[in-house]
């Protein structure tokens, strides 16, 4: 699409957005066919691929969608955005002496960068940072796979959102590079768990089930300074600056720059095809549709999202 409009960071006309989730959905099926589902991830390939939801949630608290916005799916890489707000609320800045905050420019589960840069992966949204990021969690905890269950359910206020065993038990099964990863971690001082126990709270936390309304939900704190309207119990707020910046720089991988060039919003995206995408101040906007790009981005997804900020004039640029 051609995106040199002028005139973005506009108020959102909330009158408006039905039709133009509508026009958006109407326009994106046609691209049906264009990606590849996720086949390293047993159940991933299983997923019906013609598949499409997007919700939207407004700061103050109005909801639209369209598609299948309550379909549910694993999450995949958007848990990394959860467990390093987990993370941060746990060891607060003591995360960042174990992991970057620059973007890779290599794929999500590459090992390359880590063992030239001293097992310091360079952010906590690719696997290595990640895995990283559940050694935090894992070694905090008593049972880590249930304290972030429980911390997304807060946020989301959907009790639901659970870990689904088969997916997380398939990706166990299968995940060889996953696993090089986390050993070539500990080899070099940066996994300080035990590795198929960080491993598990990692496969699991990326098989945590929600769909596109629990996911505008969950990040409703990252468009609204910090808060949260369902988060219930003692937490503490969050960090929303710094993980929009870095969700600006490293949310979609090696895809980053496009992604920011074109929709213009921080996002975090998952192999299993959804992207969580947040205007500061306006709303947060979830998508959903499992066909995949090369990068591992839904290339619906990330369609529907330029078209939204291109529509609305609300990209942060
Ligand atoms: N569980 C997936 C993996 O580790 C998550 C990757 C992703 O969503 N990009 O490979």
């Amino acid at each position: 699409m051609n995106n040199c409009l002028p005139h973005n960071n506009q108020p959102l006309d909330t009158e408006t957005l039905p039709s133009v989730l509508a026009r958006i959905h109407e326009e994106v099926v046609t691209e049906y066919g264009k990606g590849k589902v996720a086949d390293y991830i047993p159940a991933l390939q299983q997923v019906d691929p013609k598949q499409f939801g997007m919700a939207l949630r407004t700061v103050d608290g109005e909801e639209f969608y369209v598609g299948q916005a309550e379909t549910n799916f694993s999450i995949q890489s958007v848990s990394k955005l959860f467990a390093l707000m987990l993370a941060l609320e746990i060891v607060g800045d003591d995360v960042w002496r174990r992991v970057g905050r620059e973007p890779s420019g290599m794929r999500f589960n590459s090992l390359l960068l880590l063992e030239s840069e001293g097992g310091i992966p360079r952010n906590p949204f690719i696997n290595a940072g990640a895995i990283v990021i559940s050694d935090i969690i894992a070694t905090h905890s008593s049972i880590p796979s249930k304290r972030i269950e429980d911390f997304i359910a807060s946020l989301s206020g959907n009790k639901n959102n659970r870990v689904d065993s088969k997916v997380a038990a398939g990706e166990k099964a299968t995940g060889f590079l996953n696993t090089a990863i986390a050993n070539l971690l500990k080899a070099m001082g940066n996994l300080h768990g035990d590795v198929d126990h960080t491993l598990e709270c990692y496969f699991k936390q990326c098989a945590i089930t929600m769909n596109c309304i629990d996911l505008v939900r969950a990040t409703e704190c990252l468009a609204n300074r910090g808060n949260s309207t369902f988060q219930t119990g003692e937490h503490k707020p969050v960090a929303d600056k710094r993980i929009n910046s870095l969700m600006l720089m490293c949310g979609l991988y090696d895809a980053v720059g496009n992604f920011a060039y074109n929709v213009g919003l921080p996002a975090k995206s998952g192999v299993s095809g959804g992207i969580v995408a947040v205007a500061p101040g306006q709303y947060t906007v979830s998508v959903w549709s499992p066909e995949l790009d090369h990068y591992g981005n839904s290339v619906l997804g990330q369609l529907a999202l330029e078209k939204l900020t291109i529509y609305t004039k609300t990209s942060i640029f």
